[in-house]
């Protein structure tokens, strides 16, 4: 007996992993999530909503209607579309937002990274093209790698995407006959850089995928956190031609917690979308559903999003002040003035390498993205994401000086005025 528990321990089976999972690596936000956790360090880094706008009580008696009054049903497996009670819910939510959705053209998923995957599942073979912003959010690529795709970025700017550069890109796939299976966008204040498609450049990327052929993954899980400007259309409500897959989700809108997402498109991808989801999970949660449909059916989606919005512009605004006020003056240091979601991209000098900076910075209890962790072909070293909606507004204060004393320490121009911190 004794010996047979000392030749568990020592013998390992040979394990033959796939070359799937050969491509696997952990994801840099998810390891630097974990410093998160730690009460001291400041963190800039992930894409968490404010925990303190969490809407507790509303959650707490939706669920307790979930029991009462679908108890059977709630802890039940559901249809793997979705429980029509959420569908109905969340089709009546998107027609409120202005999109025209039926609640059979929802398909209810276990968050939209789970699309994400799925979407890889059903279209990705291996080598194939398929097309991505540069830069793009950085779970998207973890999952698409897996089913190991050749990615072409494309470069954007504060309007969004470069439609020119997009059509040659895709101009030049097509002619050797590699149209890519797919343009991945996320037009309203992208994850990483917080930039918001132009509505010009929306027309414009819809005539391109209409003149190629091309299908159009449309990412969007920040949309209605619209703190300034004005709402653009999404290019699954500009479409005519039923060529843009529409993914959404929960998690910023409301609370991630729940793992809640829906997508909606093509009939036929979807079906083949609902297969995949088959061999995943089976189906979402039923209970989180029911409790999801209460919350949305008592009006508190809206309120909760209202709030996410108040909250998200203070913060913006605090940070964007921060920086005007605390970082060096130094050429080429730039960033990005986000109109909503919860993202800021900051682009340093060229001979900047946030790389470099990361390790001194989780030392001085600040820490960010790296930016080169969503560029697909290895570029943007000098540039790094910025997350406001978790910290608390005297963090973004202080993590911004702190921030913006670890590059006064990397600037190299002699002409370079770094500002005394206060
Ligand atoms: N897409 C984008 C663009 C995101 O920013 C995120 C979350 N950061 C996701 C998808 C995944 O979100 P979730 O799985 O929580 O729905």
């Amino acid at each position: 007996m004794c010996l047979c528990v000392i030749e568990r321990r020592t013998k390992m089976p040979a394990i033959q992993y796939s070359l799937a999972a050969g491509r696997l690596r952990r994801s840099e936000i998810r390891e630097l999530l974990k410093l998160t956790r730690m009460s001291d360090v400041i963190s800039f880094a992930g894409g968490l909503p404010d925990p303190s706008i969490f809407p507790y009580q509303a959650v707490k008696e939706a669920a307790i209607r979930a029991i009462d009054e679908r108890g059977p049903l709630a802890l039940q497996y559901s249809p793997t579309e979705g429980e029509p009670f959420l569908r109905e819910q969340l089709a009546a939510f998107m027609q409120r937002q202005g999109e025209s959705v039926a609640a059979d053209d929802i398909f209810e998923v276990a968050s939209s990274q789970q699309a994400l995957d799925l979407i890889g599942k059903v279209l990705i073979d291996p080598h194939d093209p398929i097309v991505v912003e540069l830069p793009s959010y950085i779970g998207a690529l973890q999952a698409f790698t897996s089913y190991n795709p050749e990615y072409r970025g494309i470069r954007m700017d504060y309007n969004g995407v470069i439609p020119e550069e997009l059509e040659r890109t895709v101009a030049a796939l097509c002619s050797s006959g590699r149209k890519p299976k797919f343009v991945y966008l996320i037009p309203d204040f992208q994850n990483p850089s917080g930039i918001t498609l132009s509505l010009q450049r929306r027309k414009k990327v819809l005539e391109i995928a209409s003149r190629f052929d091309l299908l159009l993954i449309e990412d969007s899980p920040y949309r209605e956190l619209r703190f300034a400007g004005e709402m653009l259309p999404s290019l699954y409500s500009m479409d005519t031609e039923r060529r843009v897959l529409y993914v959404k989700t929960f998690s910023k809108i409301f609370c991630p917690g729940f793992r809640i997402g829906w997508v909606m498109g093509p009939a036929d991808l979807v079906e083949k979308l609902v297969m995949a989801k088959q061999g995943t999970d089976l189906c979402s949660s039923a209970f989180t559903s029911f409790v999801a449909a209460y919350f949305i059916e008592s009006g508190h989606l809206e309120k909760q999003i209202a709030l996410g919005k108040e909250r998200y512009l203070r913060k913006s605004q605090l940070m964007l002040q921060a920086l005007q006020k605390y970082m060096p003056e130094v050429e080429g240091l730039s960033w990005s003035k986000p109109e909503g979601g919860v993202f800021l991209w900051v682009t340093l000098p060229e001979y900047m390498d946030t790389e470099e900076m990361i390790k001194e910075a989780a030392e001085s209890k600040v820490i960010f993205v790296v930016g080169k962790a969503f560029h697909c072909d290895g570029s943007g070293g000098n540039t790094m994401r910025l997350n406001f909606s978790y910290p608390t507004e005297e963090q973004i204060v202080e993590g911004i000086k702190r921030l913006a004393r670890l590059i006064g320490k990397f600037v190299r121009h002699e002409s370079a005025h770094v500002r005394p911190q206060a």
